[in-house]
């Protein structure tokens, strides 16, 4: 049977979207990356823009009400009915709450909760690489410690989480795309 409605947990510069990116390809199924929707809302400077853009700047969580609402309305959309890979949300217990009261509502379930894991110093220094490639504005020293520890205290405990209800599978993230991406597609058989 092939997985068709997933989440993708990491911590920052874990590779992440780069993976969801790879999986929503090969699956055929829509990417729902939260972070990419809040970038893209800042750049067209919409109401949701401007309530995002401070937090982001600072590497804090934007509200849970505002990306439950962001979340939701793509979930909604007709594209997210034959599967979809959520990456970035939900990144707190709140927001885990309101997807599964999402989920209920669109009769369906999360089949899988994929969790990626590096060790922080490695992922410090893929994210200062990327600040100098890409240029993204939270990808400075300061912020990407601010994201770090939000992850370990917002985000973390969500793999517990998802292990309780039986959906959790660890992958390794250490070593090149190709790699990671194997281990994930050896993942999913399991
Ligand atoms: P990263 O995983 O490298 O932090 P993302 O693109 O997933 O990158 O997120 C960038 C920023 O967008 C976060 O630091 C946060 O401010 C905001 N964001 C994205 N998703 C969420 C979410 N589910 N809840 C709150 N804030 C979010």
């Amino acid at each position: 049977m092939t997985v068709t409605r997933l989440l993708l947990l990491g911590p920052p510069g874990s590779g992440k979207g780069t993976q969801a990116e790879i999986l929503a390809r090969r699956l055929g199924i829509p990417q729902i990356a939260t972070g990419d929707m809040l970038r893209a809302a800042v750049d067209a400077g919409s109401a949701v823009g401007r309530q995002a853009q401070g937090f982001m700047d600072r590497g804090e969580l934007v509200p849970d009400d505002v990306v439950i609402g962001v979340a939701e309305a793509r979930l909604m959309e007709p594209d997210a009915v034959k599967g979809f890979i959520l990456d970035g949300f939900p990144r707190t217990p709140a927001q885990a709450e309101a997807l599964d009261a999402m989920l209920e509502r669109l009769r369906v379930s999360l089949e899988c909760c994929l969790a990626l894991h590096v060790d922080e110093e490695e992922l410090v220094a893929r994210l200062l690489r990327r600040a100098q490639i890409e240029g993204r504005s939270d990808d400075n020293e300061q912020t990407i410690r601010t994201r770090m520890q939000v992850y370990r205290e917002k985000t973390q405990p969500l793999v517990d989480y998802y292990d309780r209800r039986g959906v959790l599978r660890e992958v390794e993230g250490d070593g090149d795309i190709g790699e990671v991406a194997s281990r994930i597609e050896e993942a999913l058989r399991r």
